[in-house]
Formats: structure tokens, C-alpha cells, sequence
């Protein structure tokens, strides 16, 4: 059954595109490399394609198709565009295409020449997209190295909006289902469930420290239930080598604040590290 609900003018013909090879696995199905036919400019470009599991849930197809038309609103030069949906069975999501892949990959086979700067570039880039997020009131809620992906050696881009929300009148959504990434949560997100552009604020800060230590995944060797024990006692992650101090401590004592309100906002975050 072809869900209907879907604006008609994100859905492109399927005999426009060419899969090529395959880049990725996802949650939902594989991802390919492809070539999309844009008959209006008639320019041919490469884009990713997430193919749809056949045997996705019609809960998981739904959800898909959400993170579609939410994708779809949304325009910035450091968010991964939805291009349009081929609606039918398989389900084909069209991708801007990220050339250098994911984020934690890039670091880690980069890390021997990777300055500073880039880093700290990178940083700046996916704020710049929580700014234009938050402003539109949306929510990511999933914010971490491996949903940042690489367009070029100075571009990186957030990507995967399976799991964000648009928030309601009460600024803070509860999650009701699905498998949480605890080791990025903020704390009220994970006793309680709730998120909220501060929980997102607390996100980043993970999303940060991974990308100063160069693709390295935080607490490891922790459980994911020994995890929130430790934050509530005051621990947080180390200090990256790379890191500057001053930037760390404000990772720690700010963006890290067990209380949601003591948080800096993602405009304040912007305007104040990355320009020292
Ligand atoms: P899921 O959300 O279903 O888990 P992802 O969106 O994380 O799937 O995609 C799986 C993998 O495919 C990513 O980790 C990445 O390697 C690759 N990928 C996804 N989207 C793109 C894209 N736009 N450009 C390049 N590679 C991509």
C-alpha cells in the first residue's frame, strides 16, 4: 500500500535515478551511491540512496516517511538536504550526497594531519545547523559524531533526523519508544525521558568531545547503566588532548550542567567559544 499522506512534491520517479555502489548500512536499510536525473535543469547528480528494508515494519515505514517531510523543511548549508522520496515499495529516500562519509571515520583515518582549526571548524559548522534548528524549534535529539557526515575536508553536515521532533507547547518532548543512545543523553533524557534543546545542548557537548578526540566514542568501557551513576556523581569525560582548556571546562561546567536551565543555548554556544 502507497502511504498517501506524503507532499506530492517531494516524491520523485524512481526511473530517474541509477544505484550505484553501496556506502553505508542503516537501521532502515542499506545506503547507496546513485546518480539522479534532474530532468527540469537536466544536470545529472550523484546523491545517496536509503533503500528501505522490504520487510520494515509499517510502524518503521512511517517513520520514515516522517523523517522525510521533516528533512524536507529544512535548508541550511550544514544539514544533509532532502532531495525527495520515491514513495512505492522499496521506500528510496534521496540524499544529498556527503562524498567523505561519516564523521567518526573521517577522524580517525585523518587524525595523524587534522589541525586544530578544523576541528574546531567542524564544531562551529554543526552549531550553525543547532542554531537554525532551534530556531525553527526543532529538536535533534540525536546529536553525535556518527550522524555528522563529511561533504569536504572544511564541510561537515548533520544528517539522520529519524529520531528528531518538533517540540510542543511544553518545549520538552517524552520519548515513548525506541532504543535511547545513552552514553549522549542528558540526564533528564535518560531518567526521564525528556527532551528539549537543552538536552540537545548536552548532546553536543558529547558530539564536541568526540570530534577533539578524534573520533573516539565517549565512556568507554563503561555500561551504558553505570553510565548515568557517574554523571550524577560529577564525572564527566576527560579532557581530549586536543581540546583547549578553556573550551573543555565550558564543555564541562556549562554545556555538561545537570540542571536543563543552567545550559547555555546553542546561539550563546555559537557566538562564544568558536570566536576566541
Ligand atoms: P540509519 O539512520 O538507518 O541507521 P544512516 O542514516 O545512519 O542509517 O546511514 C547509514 C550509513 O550510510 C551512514 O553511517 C553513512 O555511512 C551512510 N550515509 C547515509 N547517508 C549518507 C549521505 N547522505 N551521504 C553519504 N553517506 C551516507
Amino acid at each position: 500500500k502507497t502511504p498517501n499522506n506524503i507532499d506530492s512534491n517531494i516524491r520523485l520517479r524512481r526511473e530517474l535515478i541509477t544505484l550505484k555502489e553501496l556506502i553505508g548500512g542503516g537501521q532502515f536499510g542499506n545506503v547507496y551511491k546513485a546518480i539522479y536525473h534532474d530532468v527540469e535543469k537536466d544536470e545529472r547528480i550523484a546523491v545517496a540512496v536509503k533503500v528501505c528494508k522490504t520487510d520494515a515494519e509499517p510502524a518503521d515505514t512511517q517513520l520514515i516517511l516522517q523523517e522525510s517531510s521533516l528533512m524536507r523543511n529544512f535548508r541550511h548549508s550544514h544539514i544533509i538536504q532532502l532531495i525527495g522520496v520515491c514513495v512505492d515499495h522499496p521506500m528510496w529516500l534521496v540524499l544529498e550526497l556527503a562524498p567523505h562519509g561519516e564523521l567518526r571515520e573521517y577522524l580517525q583515518q585523518e587524525k595523524d594531519w587534522l589541525p586544530l582549526r578544523t576541528l574546531t571548524l567542524f564544531c562551529s559548522q554543526i552549531c550553525d545547523s543547532l542554531v537554525y534548528l532551534h530556531s525553527t524549534r526543532f529538536v535533534h535529539r540525536d546529536i553525535a559524531a556518527r550522524n555528522v557526515l563529511v561533504c569536504s575536508p572544511q564541510c561537515v553536515k548533520l544528517a539522520d533526523f529519524g529520531l528528531s521532533r518538533a517540540l510542543d507547547y511544553d518545549a520538552v518532548y517524552t520519548a515513548s519508544r525506541g532504543k535511547l543512545p545513552i552514553k549522549w543523553l542528558a540526564p533528564e533524557s535518560v531518567n526521564y525521558r525528556q527532551f528539549s534543546m537543552a538536552s540537545d545542548v548536552w548532546m553536543f557537548g558529547v558530539c564536541m568531545w568526540e570530534i577533539y578526540s578524534l573520533g573516539v566514542k565517549p565512556w568507554a568501557g563503561v555500561t551504558n547503566s553505570d553510565v548515568i551513576m557517574h554523571i550524577e556523581q560529577g564525572s564527566r569525560p576527560p579532557c581530549p588532548e586536543k581540546c583547549p582548556s578553556a573550551l573543555y571546562n565550558f564543555i564541562r561546567s556549562k554545556m555538561w550542567a545537570i540542571e536543563p536551565h543552567k545550559r547555555p543555548t546553542v546561539d550563546q554556544i555559537y557566538a562564544g567559544p568558536f570566536r576566541k
